[in-house]
């Protein structure tokens, strides 16, 4: 729901590298017959000049994934040949019962060719896979098996064993994310255990190491959140949801009041909660299927609605200062020098900035009733 801010890696991203470049490259063998793989990168992406590449590595560990592309297109490949086995769940859950088969097959063909890369190529001229569901879902499972072969051998120099228990509550200190990018309802700050910083915060792989293994330890795959949120995610793998270094819900969805059969005008300045709560899309937006997946798999409709005592609130408070309070105010502020955002923390212990709405729980349903 939040955007998360992408340029909180740098602080730590040499140590970091240091740190794990030096165990890759104790566990790294170059092997020959890895060199016989379906899937490989452009043969010898790993290895230049009988040196393992430490600028891939670099770029792997550190950058977001669309500077990685643009260094290296090879890893196009790869990601897009993960994304089609990950999220072809999709596919496979759904309903094809009632549909002709003119309709699965242009279901299936536009979903395959969402991923469609050199690498797949070869597979899709040899398999009808188009035909049926059943037929789908074994070229899947064709791909997948090219795929882990690639991911072992992956997996024994790039593996999140390297990461202790430490490191892991090091790394998610230094995010500085306090609140949850998934809910915005729980804080995910640190404590102080025996003079040892802690965080209540779950570190996740975006993408799973289980599939998307060459980024089991690339830090723009690591997403803080809290604990509920993180096994919710966990439980429906496959899911497309927003990937928060990208998107937030920002402008494409917004909390929104909506009134029903027993709302009246008190209901819109906070007098009574006869309202719902919604979250509303707009469709010039995009992202539109990502959006309503985070909705259904975060349960955020039903754990906002909750909140409606707090938009009460907010609403009565909105209501209360652009009347008779807010001039007294305004002369109060002026005297105390404060800007615009200190004066909306003062009223709304929020200051109602975009860029701040990781910090605070709740900041995004103030945010968007308070501009509605
Ligand atoms: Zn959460």
């Amino acid at each position: 729901m939040i955007h998360l801010n992408s340029n909180i890696f740098q602080v730590i991203s040499k140590d970091y590298f240091k740190n794990l470049f030096i165990k890759i490259k104790q566990n790294y063998t170059f092997k020959t017959s890895a060199m016989k793989y379906n899937f490989l990168f452009n043969h010898i992406l790993f290895w230049e000049n009988n040196e393992l590449n430490e600028d891939l590595l670099n770029t792997i560990l550190l950058k977001p994934f669309n500077e990685m592309i643009k260094k290296y297109p090879e890893l196009n490949n790869y990601i897009l040949t993960c994304q089609l086995v990950f999220y072809s769940s999709s596919i496979s859950n759904l309903n094809f019962k009632n549909m002709s088969n003119d309709e699965k097959k242009t279901i299936i063909i536009s979903y395959v060719s969402k991923y469609n890369n050199k690498w797949i190529e070869p597979i899709m001229n040899q398999q009808s896979y188009y035909k049926s569901k059943k037929a789908f879902s074994y070229f899947i499972s064709t791909i997948n098996i090219e795929l882990m072969k690639l991911n072992d051998y992956i997996s024994s120099f790039i593996n999140y064993m390297y990461i202790d228990s430490d490191m892991r509550h090091e790394l998610l200190i230094n995010l500085e994310s306090s609140v949850c990018p998934y809910c915005n309802r729980q804080y995910i700050t640190p404590y102080d255990d025996n003079g040892k910083l802690k965080t209540t915060a779950d570190l996740d792989h975006f993408y799973p190491k289980s599939i998307f293994t060459l980024f089991s330890l690339s830090l723009y795959n690591f997403v803080p959140a809290c604990q509920i949120c993180n096994s919710r995610f966990k439980l429906a793998q496959g899911y497309k949801i927003l990937y928060p270094y990208d998107q937030g819900f920002s402008e494409n969805a917004k909390f929104n009041l909506k009134i029903n059969t027993t709302s009246d005008i008190n209901s819109l300045i906070g007098d009574n909660s006869n309202f719902e709560l919604d979250i509303e899309l707009f469709n010039n937006g995009n992202y539109n299927e990502e959006i309503k997946n985070n909705i259904k798999l975060f349960h955020l409709k039903e754990l906002y609605d909750i909140h409606k005592d707090y938009v009460r609130e907010l609403l009565y408070k909105k209501y209360v200062y652009a009347n008779t309070y807010k001039e007294q105010l305004v002369t109060l502020f002026k005297e105390l020098n404060l800007d615009e955002h200190e004066i909306n923390l003062f009223l709304y212990g929020n200051t109602l900035q975009i860029e701040d709405l990781g910090k605070k729980p709740l900041s995004k349903l103030a945010y968007d009733i308070l501009n509605d």
